[in-house]
């Protein structure tokens, strides 16, 4: 390929989600430029570019670099790469900003990254569970904890395929000092793909729903030496205290009040030592696998320890 021929090519890719480019209108116009202006390439690509950026109503940096590399989730260890994935929607959470659509876990044969994409990026919205191949997203770096963040010239083409999702978990151990509020008997909007933990009934992004139930522990784990905050789903909640969702569900109502769950949940856990297996996850570990390592030695210290922390 021609030099010529391999920037025209790179040019159709960068604008191959915005417009119906051509790779030979694109050779067309800067052979044009370059063999009967005498352009330098360099300004005949800007000035191609350019051209397209106008047409397209786009600025600058909202177009890619073209020419991504796939990469796996795992394998991403720098700052600002403008890459592709093909991932699955493994979990969405709640944005903690109103500049935040979506946030949540994309997870690949790797592992799993936290994913972003802002509300100026308007774009279609992810669902839990789909996979999706992400064209152009960027790369993004926090405290040595990489993401990715969708922005508006990203590409997403839902795969009617499923990925196994990578293990890449950690295990820590410690005695359960501390189980943190929104744990217990809580409520999730209802609305398809919004995991979101409803407060008194409202969703942040949905408004008032109908919320439906679920379980789950955010918890503290002490090991004498560090503390790790841990996600326990409803499963795994299910399992330790050995109440179903039913059960919860029952108990709230008798009641009149649904956290009579959490603070049994407190009395029967809190103190006992637990081995917790799951992908790390920002500072949480999600629990996929919990085993249970003695009966509470001594509640007392422990409740008097969690209340110093
Ligand atoms: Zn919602």
């Amino acid at each position: 390929m021609s030099d010529l021929r391999t920037h025209a090519a790179e040019i159709a890719e960068q604008f191959s989600d915005h417009l119906d480019v051509d790779e030979d209108e694109v050779a067309e116009r800067l052979e044009n430029l370059v063999e009967e202006y005498r352009v330098p390439v360099d300004e005949a690509r800007r000035s191609v570019v350019n051209s397209y950026l106008e047409e397209a109503g786009l600025e600058r940096d909202e177009i890619g670099r073209g020419g991504n590399d796939e990469v796996l989730l795992a394998d991403i260890d720098q700052d600002e790469q403008w890459i592709d994935v093909t991932a699955k929607v493994v979990e969405l959470w709640e944005p903690r900003s109103d500049s935040i659509a979506q946030v949540g876990l994309l997870g690949d044969e790797s592992g799993r990254t936290k994913f972003v994409a802002f509300e100026t990026s308007d774009l279609p919205k992810l669902e839990a569970g789909a996979v999706y191949r992400l064209g152009n997203v960027v790369t993004d770096e926090y405290q040595g904890n990489f993401s990715v963040k969708l922005n508006k010239t990203t590409s997403i083409e839902e795969l009617d395929e499923d990925i196994e999702v990578g293990d890449d978990s950690v295990t820590v151990e410690g005695a359960l000092v501390d189980i943190q509020s929104g744990s217990g008997l809580i409520k999730r909007c209802p609305e398809e793909g919004c995991t979101r933990v409803l407060q008194n009934g409202r969703c942040s992004e949905h408004g008032d729903v109908e919320g439906e139930f679920d379980l789950r522990i955010k918890g503290v784990l002490d090991d004498g030496e560090e503390v790790y905050e841990v996600i326990f789903g409803r499963d795994v909640t299910e399992e330790l205290t050995g109440v179903t969702l039913e059960e919860a569900q029952q108990m709230a109502k008798d009641a009149l009040d649904t956290t009579v769950v959490v603070e049994e949940m407190r009395e029967d856990l809190l103190g006992t030592y637990y081995r917790v297996s799951g992908p790390e996850l920002g500072r949480y570990v999600l629990a996929d696998d919990v085993e249970r390592l003695t009966e509470p030695a001594d509640p007392e210290a422990v409740l008097i320890k969690a209340r110093s922390i």
